[in-house]
């Protein structure tokens, strides 16, 4: 029996609420399956814990997350703790502690969900967005606080081999895709040194990839692209800052940020990857029952893919699609189905297959 080991940091918010539906949903297709189980590890690093102890992470936590073969993580994010303090002092701790340098996130609009783009049917697309580096290298500072002469400067930082790897990563994934298509996106009209610096390393990766159909877009315009014409865009690489943006846009033409995964990748192998639905704590609908865990559970097939359970993923991929064909949908797609209502069609789904 294969036996995978996986920590599970549900965090804030609804996070708390599709993971732990999350995790049901592994158990129902570990006992389907017969030839695999998971090894659950809870951690409750959260706002919760960082307002009573002081720290999110405790000291030693990443080493011993380090030993696992996946993270499954919920959302942080509450209203007592400012936002870059519970960003920084976890998730980006854990991506940037174990170089999960590969963020990647597929929009897709599965049947039955309406977008509220016309033509969004065509909208199949893979995010892959630069992890460890660019605009969220935490460089910069403040200086005269308070005085009206103040000054606060965020530096980006973009570095060739962090570039190029980020690259080389999208030339596979596109290659591994029907259409085998890659867009470039930056600014490097207005940013003149990191951003042409990015663009020049694209263009060398891609003499080794001479069967991907490449083409580049400055930021600005790649968005009106994918409203206008989404059937153009196929696998689209973009920094930290740039792809974070499209990405969220990406998650609402398809039809809710409550559906939409994320993989953070140590595409090395070296550390552990993290797997996390794209939508952040959301406490305006947290502890109510009602939060769509569609995302998390889209989350927990892109780590059965990255556990190499495919056939599993696959399983859960079909039951995800039967579930949203069938109209059965949580309030943010327009229904009245509660999270528990979502996930027990899902479990009965894959127990029946
Ligand atoms: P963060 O600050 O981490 O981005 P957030 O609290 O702003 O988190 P988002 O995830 O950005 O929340 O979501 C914005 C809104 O979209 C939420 O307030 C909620 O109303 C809705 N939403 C997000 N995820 C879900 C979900 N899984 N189910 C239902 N509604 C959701
Ligand atoms: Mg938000």
């Amino acid at each position: 029996m294969r036996s995978h080991r996986v920590a599970v940091i549900p965090g804030d918010g609804i996070g708390l609420e599709v993971i732990e539906v999350g995790k049901q949903v592994l158990e129902t297709l570990a006992k389907k399956s017969g030839d695999f189980q998971f090894e659950f590890e809870d951690f409750d690093w959260s706002s919760q814990r960082y307002l009573s102890k002081g720290e999110y992470i405790p000291k030693g936590g990443l080493e011993k997350l380090s030993k696992f073969d996946a993270i499954y993580f919920g959302a942080v994010g509450s209203q007592d703790v400012p936002d870059h303090v519970s960003l920084w002092e976890l998730r980006l701790a854990i991506c940037q502690g174990f170089d999960q340098y590969a963020n990647v996130r597929p929009a897709r609009v599965l049947p039955g969900v309406k977008s509220r783009l016309k033509g969004a049917d065509e909208i199949d697309w893979i995010i892959v967005r630069e992890n460890s580096e660019g605009e969220y290298s935490g460089n910069g500072g403040r200086v005269h606080q308070g005085h009206p002469e103040e000054v606060g400067t965020e530096v980006s930082v973009f570095t060739r081999k962090g570039i190029e790897r980020i690259h080389r990563f999208a030339f596979n994934l596109a290659q591994s895709r029907p259409r085998k298509k890659l867009t470039l996106v930056t600014k490097s009209n207005a940013q003149r040194h990191g951003m042409v610096l990015w663009d020049e390393v694209f263009f060398e990766v891609a003499k080794d990839f001479p069967d991907v159909n490449i083409d580049r877009e400055l930021v600005d315009a790649a968005t009106t692209r994918m409203v206008l014409k989404p059937e153009t865009m196929d696998v689209i690489v973009a920094t930290n800052l740039h792809a974070d943006i499209l990405s969220d846009l990406a998650a609402a033409l398809s039809g809710s940020l409550g559906i939409a995964p994320t993989a953070n990748l140590n595409p090395e192998r070296v550390f552990p990857s993290m797997f996390e639905p794209i939508h952040g704590s959301a406490f305006d609908i947290a502890g109510q029952g009602i939060a769509n865990p569609v995302g998390s559970f889209w989350t927990a097939a892109m780590m059965l893919e990255h556990l190499g359970e495919a056939t599993a993923a696959e399983r859960l991929m079909a039951a995800i699609e039967r579930l949203t064909a069938s109209g059965l949908q949580t309030k943010d797609l327009g229904g009245t189905a509660t999270t528990r209502d979502v996930t027990q069609s899902i479990c009965s789904d894959i127990e029946q297959q």
